[in-house]
């Protein structure tokens, strides 16, 4: 519940800091520039105001977000471009050009969608952006990933203002429809030509909050398997006892994968794995009965029963070994089972277009890696062990490229809100995100890789 006592909490919380805010400015403007300084109150309205447009799914106000975004982009003078690969789903595209058209160039993506909320469960409204007394701001796309759209522009805003001039050309995209799939975003923008001319060299896309004071980098992603099994059996009297009914059927495959999710399970619950490193199946749906007026009829047996999971494949999982299991354990003709994989969704493969998996090096072998690393030591932040994300983002179809992408979000000690009720980001946290990305994108697009001549693309 909203306490109305609170609601003058903030502004305190910004008095206490306005000394310190008047020191920062002093030294900002001793430290020359084109640009004005700013004052975070307004770092932190810009953000309140990208969180307030409802690009919740399935009716995302693309219009305001793009508007928003080119007006944005506008007051810092980047370039910016808006292509529509699919009629009404706009990716924004807006670019930093780099003193140095022949190196790669850096990607920053961000997806301007977000999921639905069920807005009585919430606090406050999810596109109010209310700041608490404790400086959260509520919001859907607080976390997921409003955040790192923005924080991104922020930080070119301080780059420039700073006088810093790019080596390499940074791209900023804003892609629509990432909580769908994809596919009419991200995975457009990739297929383009307009991709091919950017000539991308490296991409950063999104990670999670940690709770922890660790920041958390995303090396590869889990690969979905939306899988539905159906079996058959001879239909028969609801009191009679016999072998092979369609639910018997079902129900000794759905036995079967309880067991293999409890031994998946009991990897994370004893430490031996992370969340993104095993097999993780859950199941979506069972259906079966034959319906009635009243529900369903209740003494027959019936000749058909399905149930569907959703599964996640790590990219060091061996896919044959599940696919045999699937036809020899889940769903195995002997049982009168079938299956049909991507009955929903394609089973997305776990490797690239050039039969690699799908992982970029989390290690100094990958030149992106170690410069982030060493950008977020920098700007004073703690670094986890890399990671597998959970769940799919559109960082996989940059790395279907065989290109490196990196899943990013600067928020530590923070709850993992993304798709739950109350997402909100700390103010404090929103701000040294921005610091973290000013960091990283001066050491990327200054990087020049020894003996540049004689190396390939694949190590730019
Ligand atoms: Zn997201």
């Amino acid at each position: 519940m909203e306490n109305a006592g609170n609601s003058d909490r903030p502004n305190h919380h910004w008095r206490r800091l306005l000394p310190l805010l008047s020191l920062f400015l002093l030294l900002g403007l001793t430290n020359s520039s084109s640009l004005p300084q700013e004052d975070p109150s307004s770092t932190i309205t810009r953000f309140q105001e990208y969180l307030q447009i409802n690009t919740a799914q399935p009716n995302p106000d693309y219009k305001k977000s793009t508007d928003f975004i080119v007006s944005q982009a506008k007051s810092i003078s980047l370039e910016s471009q808006t292509h529509e690969f699919v009629e009404g789903k706009p990716v924004v595209l807006l670019k930093w050009p780099g003193s140095d058209p022949s190196l790669p160039s850096i990607l920053l993506n961000s997806h301007t969608d977000v999921v639905p909320s069920e807005h009585s469960k919430w606090n406050h409204h999810p596109f109010s952006a209310h700041i608490d007394g404790q400086g959260n701001i509520y919001a859907r796309g607080s976390q997921d990933m409003k955040c790192v759209g923005l924080q991104y522009l922020e930080a070119i805003r301080k780059l420039k203002s700073s006088g810093f001039e790019p080596k390499r050309s940074v791209y900023l995209s804003f892609v629509p429809d990432e909580e769908i799939g994809g596919h009419t975003g991200a995975e457009k923008l990739a297929e383009s030509d307009v991709f091919k001319n950017m000539n991308v060299g490296v991409v950063l896309d999104e990670g999670l909050a940690s709770p922890t004071e660790n920041y958390r980098l995303f090396f590869g992603e889990r690969s979905p398997w939306w899988l539905v099994i159906k079996a058959t059996g001879a239909p028969g009297h609801g009191a009679k006892l016999y072998d092979n009914s369609a639910l018997e059927n079902l129900f000794k495959s759905i036995e079967s994968i309880r067991r293999f999710r409890a031994s998946q399970f009991d990897l994370i619950k004893a430490g031996l794995k992370a969340e993104g490193e095993v097999i993780s199946v859950n199941m979506a749906f069972l259906k079966a009965g034959t319906p009635s007026p009243t529900g369903f009829v209740m003494n027959l047996q019936p000749s058909e029963a399905a149930a569907g999971f959703d599964i996640r494949v790590p990219p060091s999982a061996d896919p044959q070994s599940l696919e045999k299991r699937i036809a020899e354990e889940w769903a195995p003709a002997s049982r009168n089972m079938t299956f049909e994989l991507g009955q929903f969704k394609q089973k997305v493969s776990v490797y690239d277009d050039s039969g690699r998996p799908l992982l970029t090096a989390p290690d100094s072998s990958n030149p992106w890696w170690a410069l982030l690393e060493e950008a977020i030591r920098k700007a004073g932040g703690k670094i986890g062990k890399p990671e597998i994300f959970p769940a799919s983002t559109d960082a996989r179809y940059f790395r279907l490229l065989g290109l490196p992408a990196i899943g990013f979000s600067p928020m530590v000690n923070t709850p993992i809100l993304l798709h739950d009720h109350n997402e909100f980001l700390n103010q404090a946290e929103y701000l040294k995100g921005i610091d973290i990305y000013e960091s990283i994108i001066k050491a990327y697009a200054s990087y020049i890789p020894q003996g540049r001549a004689n190396v390939s693309k694949d190590e730019l």
